[in-house]
């Protein structure tokens, strides 16, 4: 497919108006794009830094309207964007990436299925629709076991660790997840947790960066390490996966995938995968901030390039780093880090701190890349 592609002056649409919106608009301008950011009322980070933005609800059918109209594209920084309005908004702008991402990120079920009808490795899982399905499923996929919603899930939330199998812990996870439909995975025990950020453009064009390896605490990301110090192969096979799953989505935009790698051996030392699906974001990712100071391009300008049709290059980076969330109240060590000749700071400009909250990230620099 040939696309023509928006030039400056054009306007890309944003759905969600938080850091990942805002990273993406400053990307926008940098390229002589203009951003007009959608978001439902709150603290709306992304608007200080775009074009034009609307504040209204993701089911406010005249205001979705009148927001596609007005923009060339679509994209969008989280993928519970509500199908219905995607759907809607596809009738008046091409929407990037499309339905099919949205419709597969939403449900960790289909998530999972799609990515083992792909025959990529998966952690055993099994579908959980009332609380008589748990023990027959914890025979098929083992313990220990995670138990998680099918939908809304993130950072770890909705979802509980089964250790015992027994009756009063299967009853009180099930309470704890609200009786709601999910799906249980057996428990991959990791060496270590790496993500791969790749661009595909929408006429199929695929570059990767280089693949962080990712440190998660309380289950939210506190650090990214590049390089991840796993090898070219598992690298190699890494940016495969999310090829393929790109390929198969009819992608268009940044795709972060997350996967676990196994001990050297693929856990069994019988050549099983050394690499295990565990999610992908059809969006620019937290573990790919790091880009925009080890980078040329960073993941926001090639989502932006990717999704308007431009030329996608090749991800040179040119130094090791190592890029570390801010959250909460460590925002405020802001004049600290800014001193600091190596560290790339960047900070949200979100109203109000709360205790884990998302303030903001600084990248490292550690040694000119190959040193
Ligand atoms: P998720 O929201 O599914 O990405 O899960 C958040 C974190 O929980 C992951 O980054 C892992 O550290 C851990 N986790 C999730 N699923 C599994 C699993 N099947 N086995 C081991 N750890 C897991």
């Amino acid at each position: 497919m040939t696309l023509r592609a928006i030039a400056p002056g054009g306007v890309i649409g944003i759905l969600g108006g938080g850091q990942l919106g805002r990273m993406l608009a400053l990307a926008a301008a940098r390229l002589g794009l203009q951003a007009h950011i959608y978001a439902p009322a709150g603290d709306n980070p992304a608007f200080d830094v775009a074009h034009a933005h609307t504040e209204a609800a993701y089911d406010d059918e005249a205001a979705l309207c009148r927001f596609a109209e007005a923009v060339d594209v679509i994209t969008y920084e989280f993928e519970n964007v509500p199908l219905a309005a995607a759907a809607l908004l596809a009738e008046h702008a091409p929407v990037r990436p499309g339905p099919l991402a949205l419709e597969v990120a939403q449900d960790r079920l289909r998530e999972k299925s799609f990515a083992a009808g792909l025959g990529i490795a998966t952690p055993p899982f099994a579908n959980i629709e009332h609380e008589d399905d748990l023990t027959p499923a914890l025979d098929e996929v083992g313990l220990p076991a995670v138990l998680k919603t099918r939908l809304f899930g993130y950072d770890g939330k909705g979802q509980v660790m089964l250790r015992s199998g027994g009756k009063a812990e299967l009853a009180a996870a099930w309470e704890k997840l609200g009786r709601a439909p999910c799906i249980l995975e057996g428990f991959v025990a990791f060496e270590c947790e790496i993500s791969v950020l790749l661009a595909r453009g929408a006429d199929g064009a695929v570059v990767a960066f280089d693949v962080p390896r990712n440190e998660h605490e309380h289950h939210v990301l506190r650090h990214s390490h590049v390089p991840c110090g796993m090898g070219a192969d598992v690298e190699a096979e890494a940016r495969a996966i999310a090829g393929r799953l790109a390929d198969a989505l009819d992608y268009a935009g940044v795709l972060a995938v997350e996967l676990f790698v196994l001990p050297d051996g693929g856990g069994d030392g019988h050549g099983a995968p050394r690499l295990v699906f565990n999610e992908f974001a059809p969006r620019v990712h937290n573990s790919g901030h790091w880009t925009e100071a080890a980078c040329l391009h960073s993941q926001f300008d090639l989502h932006v390039r990717a999704v308007a049709g431009w030329p996608l290059p090749e991800p040179l980076r040119h130094h090791d780093c190592v890029m570390t969330n801010l959250l909460g109240n460590e925002a405020d060590n802001w004049r600290a880090l800014a001193a600091q000749p190596d560290v790339l700071l960047h900070l949200y400009g979100k109203r109000e701190s709360r205790t884990g909250r998302k303030m903001g990230h600084y990248t490292r620099l550690l040694r000119p890349t190959g040193e």
